[in-house]
């Protein structure tokens, strides 16, 4: 049944492009935003470059013009919190206890920053996720001589590389061997660290974090596993996310690693769920969940299909680009540190080079340093599960 009202929750990347989807597919039915946050839709990637570095204004981080968004005709109810869900009165309850019926719903509401246990309110202590967030700390970074970065995932590497271009002492500290390591395997990982160590980064890895020095509520130092203690008026924690599923517990939605959706995005009848918060079954790679900013609109697009009953299996090759100094990496497929890893153009020791990944006779990952138009050729070798090994030049 084709639905009539539908709600989206989270007015963000996948929020607003199943919005878009649901109207340029001729859905002329009532539409509704619910988003926590009181902007508009923006763009999260630029908040740990551009943003954190001082190169654009907030304003620039919109996703679409204003008048792009009034030409939606839907109704946006921003600053508001989804606390509930009542899947069979098909009703979302907000915080104050206003009710928003649906008869279609897209849960889009994205990942929250996983804490420490410990620190909790500490002054000089950040987290990265939100426009507010990005502006503290970028505030914080104007006037501190170092800072320490705590977890050198994909957001740890970008704003340690953003602190050092600000001209900041940063202190990169991670419990796994090299930055980066979990995401793109040990040989890209290295060439990371050389980056990094190259623009004059200090690198900790291989001890963790195990609580904060401080003086008057605010942090004045680090402690790690190894026993030495960092001085640090500044820390960014960036220790990975947490599915923003909280309003969902007691629904009876399947939940897990996120919203458990089927393979085309569906986690109950007339309900989907899209982007960082949606956990899908992919056709041929299995259930996964992304946290990336193309997956969050492709499968903003696919989710909203599933509810005009236009359904298709989203089976995307799953993608992630980050930039840190002077380089852009583009990954695509699973490019983990469990397959092997050979290098296809360029050499892993100069400034451009790409790669591929492979796993059980089959290429399943593919990477560029500073090589785009090789990204796109690699691509197409994910895509195709080209036979592994491949032919190296
Ligand atoms: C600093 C930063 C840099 C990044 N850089 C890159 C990059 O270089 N490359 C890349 O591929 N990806 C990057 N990403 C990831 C990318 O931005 C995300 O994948 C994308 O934003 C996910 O979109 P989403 O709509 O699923 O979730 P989000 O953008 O997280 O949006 C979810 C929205 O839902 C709202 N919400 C949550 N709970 C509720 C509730 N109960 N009620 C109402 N609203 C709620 C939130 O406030 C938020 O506005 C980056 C992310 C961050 C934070």
């Amino acid at each position: 049944m084709t639905p009539s009202r539908v709600v989206v929750v989270g007015a963000s990347a996948a929020g607003l492009t199943a919005a878009e989807t649901l109207r340029r597919e001729g859905f002329s039915g009532q539409l509704t935003l619910v988003g926590e946050e009181r902007h508009l839709p923006y763009d999260r990637p630029p908040l740990s470059k551009q943003v954190l570095k001082g190169e654009w204004e907030p304003e620039r981080v919109a996703l679409r013009p204003r008048q792009v968004l009034d030409a939606l005709g839907a109704e946006w109810l921003l600053g508001r919190k989804a606390v509930g869900l009542d899947v069979a009165g098909r009703t979302v309850e907000l915080a104050g206890g206003a009710r928003v019926p649906f008869d279609g719903l897209v849960v889009a509401t994205g990942v929250r920053p996983r804490r420490l246990p410990f620190g909790e309110g500490l002054g000089g202590v950040h987290v990265l996720r939100d426009l507010e967030d990005a502006l503290a700390l970028r505030d914080a970074l104007r006037s501190a001589p170092s800072v320490v970065v705590v977890g050198a995932g994909f957001l740890g590497a970008e704003a340690a590389a953003a602190a050092r271009q600000l001209g900041c002492h940063v202190i990169l500290v991670d419990p796994l061997s090299l930055p980066m390591v979990r995401q793109l395997g040990t040989a890209v990982a290295e060439r990371v660290a050389r980056l990094h160590l190259a623009h004059g980064v200090e690198l900790r890895c291989n001890t963790g974090v195990v609580g904060f020095a401080e003086e008057h509520g605010r942090v004045t130092g680090v402690r790690l596993a190894d026993g030495s203690e960092i001085p640090a008026r500044v820390v960014l924690v960036a220790i990975g996310s947490i599915p923003a599923v909280d309003w969902l517990r007691g629904s009876g939605l399947p939940l897990g690693d996120g919203l458990l959706c089927d393979t085309y995005c569906e986690a109950a009848p007339g309900i989907v769920g899209a982007g960082d918060v949606a956990s899908w079954v992919h056709q041929r790679l299995g259930r996964m969940r992304i946290e990336h900013r193309m997956n969050a609109a492709e499968q903003g697009t696919a989710a909203a299909r599933t509810l005009l009953g236009l359904r298709t299996p989203f089976a995307p090759v799953p993608y992630f680009w980050t930039d840190q100094f002077d380089v852009k990496v583009q990954a695509y497929g699973r490019p983990s540190g469990e397959a092997e890893f050979a290098v296809v153009a360029g050499d892993l020791g100069e400034d451009r080079f790409a790669g591929l990944y492979g796993q059980g006779g089959l290429t399943t990952g593919a990477v560029t340093w500073n090589m785009p138009r090789e990204a796109r050729t690699l691509r197409a070798e994910v895509e195709a599960r080209a036979p592994w090994p491949v032919r190296t030049p």
